[in-house]
């Protein structure tokens, strides 16, 4: 496994689709930072995975079967993990207790997620699915972000009045604003999570590793 404690990521190189899961069991090794992805289904989280890998992979995972399971991408200094699209009106109690059990299982098991990314279309409102999640990030005490997408179909006023709202239901949790599409934010998205999340997990490691 390659690590880096450069303050940049690593280059897309490196970047590769390790597997797809949905028991602990079949997880890949534990022990390197995770950043995961959360969004409703159609959000545009495989187009953010895409742009954000640089492959083309989280389209293929879309395949029926797949959209269930979680999707582990290497980084090189850290891990994607890409979660299955939620959207409860549309399913049977069934599909939600499955969807709480792969959720709340990835977290019961992972203390190396340094990070959860909520992935919404910035036109969408915040819902009670998205409070939720936020809530529950907060119940187990990991910090969460929130990622407006498909920047490109709204306008400067639209943008303005959309974000208004938005910081009011955000309470002060941190987000950013992309476009998978033209691969505006991207960068920068990466960028920050890596300093402010990955980066302090490799020196807490390291910390950790030197008191022995
Ligand atoms: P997912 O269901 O959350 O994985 O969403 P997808 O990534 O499959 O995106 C759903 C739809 O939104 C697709 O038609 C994408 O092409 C489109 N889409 C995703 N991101 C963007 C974006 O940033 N800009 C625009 N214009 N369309 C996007």
């Amino acid at each position: 496994m390659k690590t880096s404690t450069s303050s940049k990521p690593t280059t897309k190189r490196w970047r590769r689709y390790i597997k797809s899961a949905f028991f602990p069991k079949d997880f890949p090794a534990g022990g390197v930072p995770e950043i995961a992805i959360i969004g409703r289904s159609n959000a545009g989280k495989s187009s953010l995975v895409n742009a954000w890998t640089g492959t083309s992979d989280a389209k293929v995972s879309q395949a029926p079967g797949k959209t269930r399971l979680l999707n582990f991408y290497d980084m090189g200094s850290y891990r994607l993990v890409d979660m299955p699209g939620y959207g409860y009106a549309s399913r049977g109690k069934g599909e939600v207790q499955d969807y709480k059990k792969i959720v709340e299982s990835y977290f019961a098991v992972r203390s190396e997620v340094v990070c959860l990314v909520l992935i919404m279309d910035i036109r969408r409102p915040w819902s009670e699915d998205e409070e939720m999640l936020r809530i529950y990030s907060n119940s187990i005490d990991r910090p969460m972000v929130v990622v407006a997408s498909k920047i490109d179909k709204v306008n400067q006023s639209e943008k303005h009045s959309l974000l208004k709202a938005l910081e009011k239901a955000l309470q002060g949790t941190p987000y950013y604003l992309i476009s998978s599409t033209t691969g505006k934010g991207v960068e920068s998205l990466e960028e920050s999570l890596h300093q402010n999340y990955v980066l302090p997990f490799i020196e807490r490691q390291k910390n950790e590793k030197s008191e022995f």
